[in-house]
């Protein structure tokens, strides 16, 4: 039993292949944990890490709590399961399961005891006595799943475990692996290419695509909220409709127009208020993504709503318990071709279409799904990254939706009317501006409120579930942004500055006292140089450093050294550094200094200005190595 974390890990082959960027996971005990993907996406090689058959290039792996990066696989308390069974076929079943056990010295007794127990867990006790090839591939991997278990690891790894075994045989010991898992009350980690297989077993699963995660979720909120088209496509059978179109908001409406056909729907505003604005210009180009479920034939279906699009059937899919209506929203097409407008319905079968009917069909609003034409990441996220507001400013107030805040020194804006962008954290518990609340959500570990004010619903991450009717919120004003027709006039303070650096190491000379005598003894140091000056690392960096970097390229690897606010302090043997001006924020200051041609910023406790020295707090500093742009703290 063991809950594992994993931060920052990264994985580059000698021969340069990128396998894992920035793998960023907790895991708690007992979780099981799917991997999946297609082939090639990275899923194997991050399990490999874990179970320690192969090194991690940069990141932290803890296994129960232990770092585990540098630790024998032996010394893991892991067990892995492989596709390949990988059974010893010279020994009985009984002598496979024992095998780990008598290196481990157990007493006879004990052994006995464990194999008895797991062949009944797994029902192989009648194969005890066979060897592997007198066995069918599910039997076989039955007892490749039992010498694991006989060895009681903290975690269990297995990696495409049933692909071997044909589809009848995978559906059984999906389900008895699943009745294994809880059972045996241990953390899983289970790697498979097939959806269906990640859906029905995960707790939780990981999507990866070329080395990266696209995703991190149950398999619910998978279904219902991907993040991006990939995940959206590659969760769920049939396939999600996809198609391109654009958002344009009129008054309190915004119609969805689907591209190369006639088909157009329209939506109250107030369901995409969490889309940026410039997504509802009529022009952004987007996907528009529909599951066949939520599209029907049924006019009604999904309440009087104005999004009823017509289509031409090009075949039908009578499957038993449903059918499958293949469609064209161009009815020009030949239905047949390749097109951007095909569309696939779940439906009960009852209307007896056929193909070359044309049909109506009801859209299910509540259910749409929005993504970028180019980074393809979902525009309707369930945590808007802002609150989208118009606000004037007068006088130094800032008012938006009835209210006037006075606007803290730091924000210097002529007196006009601007765009407002206030990130969901940056609104805060506090005095300001008194709104309703609405929901309290959690997702993903966050707690998202919406509350209303003056007709607006208002977003903001909260520390815990709220449970008064009506709440005051402050807003952090150094997250905000204000634009004039489209142009950044006020832009948040950065979160991090970063500056060059390089990791090196110096010759120094230390005083030693042995024997009573003081004596100079030759040493090496390693320290961070940045912007001329050399900051003494201490070992655990080094160690993390030498190990993301490799020896060779240790003190020639190009770094960016990431500096917050909170991880620069002013102090002698710094780097020089020129104030340009004071923040203030009302309740945090902050000075804008000059290094070089950046710029940093650095919590104040006072004002500040002319020349200072700088320096970075290494416990709080962030580095990335710049050549691979692997993070390494
Ligand atoms: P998956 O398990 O998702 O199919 P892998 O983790 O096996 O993918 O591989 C991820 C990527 O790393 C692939 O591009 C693969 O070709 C590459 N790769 C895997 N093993 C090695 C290796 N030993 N040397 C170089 N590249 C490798």
């Amino acid at each position: 039993m063991a809950d594992l974390s994993l931060k920052h890990i990264y994985k580059v082959y000698p021969n340069g292949t990128k396998a894992v960027n920035d793998f960023n996971m907790e895991i708690a005990d007992k979780e099981f944990i799917v991997f999946v993907g297609p082939s090639g996406c990275g899923k194997s090689t991050t399990l490999r890490m874990i179970a320690g058959l192969e090194d991690i290039s940069a990141g932290e792996l803890k296994i129960g709590g232990v770092v585990v990066n540098d630790m024998e696989p032996k010394d893991r308390d892991i067990a892995m399961v492989f596709q390949n069974y990988a059974l010893y076929p010279h020994m009985t079943v009984y002598d496979n399961l024992a095998f780990s056990l008598r290196l481990k010295k157990l007493s006879r007794e004990e052994i006995h005891k464990l194999v008895v127990q797991a062949a009944e867990t797994l029902g192989i006790t009648e194969y005890l006595s066979k060897k592997p090839k007198e066995m069918s591939g599910g039997q076989r991997q039955r007892v490749a799943l039992g010498r694991a278990i006989v060895r009681e690891p903290k975690v269990m790894l297995l990696d495409e475990p049933l692909s071997n075994l044909d589809a009848k045989l995978r559906t059984q010991m999906r389900a008895e692996i699943s009745k294994l898992h809880s059972r045996l009350n241990t953390t899983f980690i289970y790697v498979t290419h097939d959806q269906v297989e990640a859906m029905t077993m995960g707790t939780r699963i990981v999507v990866m695509k070329d080395g990266f995660v696209k995703q991190i979720d149950t398999p619910k909120n998978l279904y219902n909220y991907p993040a991006n088209k990939f995940v959206a496509g590659f969760i769920g059978t049939p396939q999600m409709n996809f198609f391109e179109g654009t958002l344009k908001k009129n008054g309190e409406e915004v119609r969805i127009d689907f591209a190369y056909c006639n088909a157009g729907i329209t939506v109250p505003c107030s369901k995409l208020d969490k889309v940026r604005p410039d997504y509802l210009n009529g022009e952004t180009p987007v996907y528009i993504g529909l599951r066949a479920e939520d599209v029907s034939v049924d006019r009604e279906a999904f309440g009087n709503n104005k999004a009823v699009v017509k289509l031409r059937i090009s075949h039908v899919e009578e499957l038993g318990s449903e059918t499958l209506l293949y469609g064209d929203l161009n009815m020009d097409g030949d239905g047949y071709s390749e097109s951007l407008t095909k569309i696939v319905i779940k439906d009960d079968g009852s209307g007896g279409y056929r193909a070359g009917d044309v049909i109506e069909a009801a859209l299910n609003t509540e259910r749409i799904h929005l993504f970028d034409k180019q980074t393809e990441d979902c525009v309707l996220p369930r945590i808007p990254e802002y609150n989208y507001l118009d606000c004037t400013v007068s006088g130094g107030l800032l008012n938006f939706l009835g209210e006037s805040i006075a606007l803290p020194p730091a924000i210097e804006c002529a007196d006009g009317e601007y765009e407002l962008l206030i990130p969901v954290d940056a609104l805060k518990a506090g005095k300001d501006i008194g709104v309703k609340v609405e929901t309290c959500e959690n997702i993903c570990g966050k707690t998202l409120l919406s509350a209303e004010l003056n007709g607006k619903m208002l977003y903001a991450l909260v520390p815990e579930t709220v449970t008064e009717k009506t709440l005051k919120l402050d807003v952090d004003f150094k997250k905000i942004t204000l634009l004039k027709d489209g142009v950044k006039v006020i832009e948040p303070l950065p979160e991090v500055s970063r500056l060059d650096g390089l990791f090196v190491k110096n010759k120094v000379k230390k005083l030693t006292e042995a024997d009573g005598k003081v004596k100079t003894v030759k040493a090496i140091e390693f320290s961070l140089e940045t912007e001329g000056k050399r900051f003494t690392v201490p070992d655990t960096l080094a160690q993390k450093l030498f190990a993301a970097l490799g020896v060779r390229k240790a003190f020639n690897s190009p770094l960016k050294i990431e500096c917050g606010a909170g991880s620069l302090i002013f102090g002698e043997n710094g780097i020089n550094a020129r104030v340009e001006r004071m923040l203030d924020y009302g309740a945090e200051k902050f000075v804008k200094c000059r290094v070089g041609e950046k710029f940093v910023y650095l919590l104040a406790d006072k004002d500040y200005d002319g020349e200072v020295r700088i320096v970075p707090d290494l416990d709080k500093i962030g580095i990335i190595e710049a050549e691979r742009n692997i993070r390494i703290i």
